[in-house]
């Protein structure tokens, strides 16, 4: 290998001065990924994945620019294995954050023909030439593999303009890398010209890695904090027990009921339900055996109920119901379908069945004229339920 004093007096060059850009970037993009790993724990595999690609990608560059044509075969690959490493490990980190199945066989297979080829380059069987386009076409398809996955799994999260946006710059390097072996295998000369070494020739391949590799870790980095985001926002609107909306997200959910009864006067109707005699199931069956009674309920309901109605655990054995576009005379009908279905199913806990019924308290907002007076006349009727005899429904009086 040449001295750093040649390679650095080499890297006098502008394009050798953008690869070390390139490498420098790379650099900081891995330790930011292993802060992400680390200090902050977000998508820690993934993001370990992501910081040692960004390494092997700086590594490869590294030895790129001080590799010298003295400097035995082996050398000259470890540029390029190194490069197929660092993305192999970039898809790896993309399956990881966007939990896709692990394609084990073509992993396999990628780092099969890798091994092979510079086993083969090694015993003088195959030559350099041969060896590089081997690995380079493997980089291209890791990446071609990538962009495919990346941008099926975007298209659940985003509209489809912007998965295209976040996987362009994958495409584009997938495609240089294409361009890369094909002229590597069918004009030499050109490929030297294009990619052999930092030279000037190179200059706008090497401005285009630059843009991939900055927009590739930033739409990486923008993508985890996407998810991590989207799982804070869901923790904060469900209840851990039974993912039904929690008290504050239902509360939301009447806001939006109410303004389209202020616009259009859409009616909408509150059902508060409990559970009855709840406390005797703790005490005769345990916290455990209650915990997963208030799952029953919670399933039984949310099974009853349209997709456009909402369900809310409000308290430890209460829940609320808000059902858009419905008075109260089919509130009602909703509550004893909730209510029958309920006693029907009896919740069983160590291979006994333990019945358990509810009480619902029904209000609709034509009855009162805010959402507040809707909670507290349903609130009411729930009581008068309770105090009739439970199991039963009963309709605010308005
Ligand atoms: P009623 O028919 O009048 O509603 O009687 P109840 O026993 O259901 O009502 P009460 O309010 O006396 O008791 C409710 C019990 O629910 C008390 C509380 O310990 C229990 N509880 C509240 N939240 C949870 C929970 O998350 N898990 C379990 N296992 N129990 C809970
Ligand atoms: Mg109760
Ligand atoms: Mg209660």
């Amino acid at each position: 290998m040449s001295s750093l004093v040649d390679a650095v007096m080499f890297e006098t060059e502008p394009a050798a001065l953008l690869a070390l850009v390139i490498a420098f970037i790379s650099a900081i993009s891995g330790l930011a990924w292993m802060c992400l790993a680390y200090p902050l724990t977000i998508y820690t595999v993934a993001s370990k994945r992501f910081a040692a690609g960004n390494l092997f990608l700086f590594f490869a560059i590294l030895v790129t620019l001080f590799r010298a044509p003295e400097d035995g075969t082996m050398i000259w690959l470890l540029a390029d294995v190194l490069l197929v490493l660092g993305v192999f490990l970039y898809k790896k980190g993309i399956y990881r954050l966007f939990r896709l199945p692990n394609h084990a066989v073509f992993d396999q297979v990628v780092l099969f023909t890798v091994l092979a080829a510079v086993i083969l380059a090694a015993t003088t069987l195959i030559n350099y030439r041969t060896t590089a386009v081997t690995i380079t076409s493997v980089s291209s398809a890791v990446l071609a593999m990538t962009v495919y996955a990346k941008y099926h799994a975007l298209l659940k999260d985003i509209p489809r303009y912007g998965a295209v946006l976040m996987v362009t710059p994958v495409f584009v390097l997938t495609c240089v890398l294409l361009v890369k072996a094909l002229s590597g295998l069918f004009f030499p000369a050109l490929a030297d010209a294009l990619f052999l070494k930092a030279r000037i020739d190179s200059i706008p391949i090497l401005w285009i890695y630059l843009g991939a590799i900055i927009f590739i870790n930033v739409a990486a980095i923008g993508a985890a904090l996407m998810r991590v985001i989207a799982k804070i926002r869901n923790l904060a609107d469900h209840d851990q027990l039974t993912g039904l909306l929690n008290r504050h997200a239902i509360g939301r959910e009447i806001s939006r009921a109410e303004k389209a009864y202020d616009r259009d006067k859409i009616p909408y109707s509150a059902l508060l339900i409990d559970v009855d005699f709840f406390k005797s199931i703790n005490d005769q069956h345990g916290h455990d055996a209650g915990d997963k009674a208030i799952r029953h309920v919670a399933a039984i309901m949310s099974a009853e109920l349209r997709e456009t109605d909402r369900l809310a655990r409000y308290g430890g054995e209460e829940f609320l119901a808000v059902l858009f576009n419905c008075t109260e005379t089919h509130a009602s009908k909703v509550a004893e379908k909730l209510r029958l279905s309920i006693a029907d199913h009896p919740f069983v806990w160590n291979n006994h069945n333990i019945a358990l019924t509810v009480s619902i308290g029904v209000s609709s907002i034509t009855q009162v004229n805010s959402t507040k007076a809707l909670l507290s006349q349903a609130d009411k009727a729930l009581y008068a339920a309770k105090s009739a005899g439970r199991n039963r429904t009963l309709l605010a009086s308005g």
